[in-house]
């Protein structure tokens, strides 16, 4: 092409241009040239996979009846224009979710239908609407995908977000039921940690060994689960009194989640705050605890992901509940998709990945005891 070619070609378009502006505003010719880059990318594909993975205890792990040496995981993989995404689901089995069914969750979906990965408000309403509960599988496709996005845009998702590192919580270190001799042996393991989290609510004999052993070894402050182990309001009051002057800090769950009349009670005369668990599952189930609670303990794993997780710390500070971000037993995967949100959040339990011997990925570093987020795009995690 010739320079006066190219020149007649300039004008001719600069004229057809300055007639389309005439005709259009602004916004419809940022329409008009999006829904172009729309086509070009029409026949690029979002293909998800998965895997079957178990992740192995360093410890057994025993809360409130049930222990365990491994924890059932699916690795997951969402794929796109030569980008590739890192989801996980964990199913510790007192949730009811397992390989088989998470595997079976996911074969249903089709996400191909979906022209861009940007899209993750229909895919995920889409994700939820195709059966009831499977929050894990859900959560398995929301943090690929995320992590996917994260990646095309070249950005970790607490600088999406907006969110400042400098505000993440110290992440607990959680030590479970077990003799005397083992809990003080994982209480100076736990040296690093400036959080310990015990769990609770067997009886009042364990119970009260389990902090006495610990407060033997450290004064470390304490975040005290009693993963609903206290029956009757009147005892949970006492304990909770009872932990107040051991240099505990907040009680999770203390009461069975149907109890919420008599948590609403304890909660008003607790020293402590009281902070649901198994009572928050997804968004719609905190604006029910509101007065009966005084916040809420967020789990991706729990709400199907990233995405609600986000919604649910805005819904609960508008509702002016405190808030906890925890996990499961998981890899760096998972551990560090919910670290994005940790810098809106009072306190954290993401130690899931500090507890299996055989993690996958490589991400979040706890640094000093306090949850340190890296520049890695998408969830911050690289696979091993
Ligand atoms: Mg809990």
């Amino acid at each position: 092409m010739n320079n006066i070619t190219t020149r007649r070609n300039f004008i001719k378009s600069a004229g057809l241009l300055t007639a389309a502006a005439a005709i259009l505003n602004p916004f419809e010719i940022f329409a008009q040239s999006r829904s172009s880059a729309a086509k070009k990318t029409a026949e690029k594909k979002l293909t998800l996979s998965w895997v079957p993975f178990d992740a192995k205890l360093r410890h057994p792990f025993t809360i409130s009846g049930f222990t365990r040496t491994t924890t059932p995981i699916v690795l997951t993989e969402i794929t796109w224009d030569g980008f590739t995404g890192y989801g996980e689901a964990a199913m510790p089995p007192y949730l009811g979710e397992t390989q088989a069914s998470v595997m079976e969750f996911l074969k249903k979906l089709d996400l191909s239908k979906f022209s861009s990965p940007f899209q993750i408000q229909d895919i995920m309403n889409y994700v939820d609407s195709v059966a009831l509960n499977n929050t894990a599988a859900k959560a398995a496709v929301d943090i690929a995908l995320h992590d996917l996005v994260g990646k095309i845009m070249g950005q970790p998702w607490w600088k999406i977000w907006g969110f400042n590192p400098a505000t993440t919580p110290n992440t607990s270190f959680t030590i479970g039921l077990d003799t005397e001799e083992v809990v003080k042996i994982k209480t100076l393991e736990a040296s690093p940690y400036k959080v310990i989290k015990v769990k609770l609510g067997v009886n009042e004999k364990t119970d009260k060994m389990m902090v006495d052993t610990i407060r033997s070894v450290t004064n470390t402050i304490i975040c005290v689960d009693a993963n609903q182990g206290w029956k009757d309001k009147h005892y949970a009051l006492d304990m909770i009194h009872w932990l107040n002057e051991r240099n505990v800090n907040m009680i999770e769950q203390p009461m069975p989640k149907l109890l919420l009349d008599e948590t609403a009670w304890l909660s008003e005369k607790s020293p402590l705050p009281v902070i649901a668990d198994e009572a928050c599952q997804r968004l719609t189930d905190i604006p029910k605890l509101k007065g009966a609670y005084h916040g809420v303990n967020i789990k991706l794993m729990k709400c199907t992901g990233m995405r609600e997780a986000r919604e649910m710390v805005s819904l609960a500070k508008a509702l002016h509940m405190r808030i906890m971000i925890g996990c499961m037993t998981e890899t760096s995967c998972a551990i560090s998709a919910a670290a994005q949100i940790a810098p809106e959040t009072e306190w954290a339990d993401l130690d899931g990945n500090l507890l299996i011997s055989n993690d996958m990925f490589e991400g979040m570093k706890i640094v000093e005891g306090k949850i340190t987020l890296n520049e890695l795009a998408g969830i911050g995690a690289i696979k091993l």
